[in-house]
């Protein structure tokens, strides 16, 4: 469902990213683990179309975003962006409520206003999400009347009611507890079941290790190391990725 080959970012003539190739396919759950620094958020910004890979191609199915010059530089394009940015959502760290916001009017909103859909239609079909997600009670509350792990599943709720075919996690696990981290799990295998193409960049390794199908070791804007999640968290090749796994127990 997405696809991105060779591609390049360099910040003030620094090249973070160096030739990354990834793709995820439907129904499947990919993460990008890696130490601090790697190019993950870099990468995922870039996916997101937040910044533009200064080199390679990028795919959303058989959209084509980028376009190249002679010189092989990648530029986006904008009838293509938009409407890529109909293809995947996001689940930012922060979470990126509306404050002042019911958690119905969060979910609704962008459905209604940028995708034109019909409002009836939208609430009915955002009870449904929010029952899903054990949200049902809190429909009418502001974010801040919820706790951290509530609110991250309306920012899931709200993502999931724009249809993406892609969806990303910026850090989905990192201010959740043991429970919380074993329900988001489980709602990602879930979204996966149907046939979403879930995307995850995580410092938590046993996380990593326990909702993706593949995974792919970042490592100074190299993906070092790429592959089924068990055989890459338990049974790394590269020198380096042993290393980084065994003091990030
Ligand atoms: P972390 O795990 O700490 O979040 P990360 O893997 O997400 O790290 P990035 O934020 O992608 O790493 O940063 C990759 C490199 O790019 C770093 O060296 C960072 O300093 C640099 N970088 C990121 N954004 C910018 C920017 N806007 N301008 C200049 N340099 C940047
Ligand atoms: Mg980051």
């Amino acid at each position: 469902a997405v696809y991105v080959k060779g591609a390049r970012k360099s910040f003030s003539g620094r090249e973070v990213l160096h030739d990354v190739s990834l793709s995820i396919a439907r129904g499947e759950v990919v993460s990008v683990i890696g130490p601090s620094g790697a190019g993950k958020s870099t990468l995922l910004r870039c996916l997101t179309l937040l910044d533009t890979f200064d080199a390679g191609e990028l795919y959303y199915g058989s959209l084509r975003v980028t376009e190249q010059d002679e010189n092989g530089r990648a530029s986006y394009s904008k009838e293509a962006s938009a409407k890529a940015r109909m293809q995947f959502g996001i689940v930012f760290q922060n979470y990126n409520l509306f404050p002042h916001f019911t958690v119905m009017r969060n979910v609704c909103d962008a459905p209604i206003a940028v995708q034109g859909r019909d409002p009836d239609k939208v609430k009915a079909e955002a009870k449904q999400i929010l029952e899903r997600l054990g949200l049902a009670e809190h429909a009418e509350k502001v974010p801040n009347q919820l706790s951290g792990g509530q609110q991250q599943r309306v920012a899931i709720a709200r993502a999931l009611a724009m249809h993406p075919k892609v969806l990303y996690f910026d850090e989905a696990t990192s201010a959740l507890d043991p429970r919380l981290t074993a329900d988001m799990r489980r709602i990602i295998r879930e979204l996966a079941a149907d046939g979403m193409a879930i995307g995850i960049v995580t410092h938590e390794m046993g996380f990593a290790r326990d909702v993706s199908d593949r995974v792919a070791f970042l490592l100074d804007g190299r993906i070092v190391e790429e592959g089924p999640a068990e055989e890459v968290m338990d049974h790394p090749t590269d020198a380096r990725v042993r290393e980084f796994l065994a003091t990030a127990e």
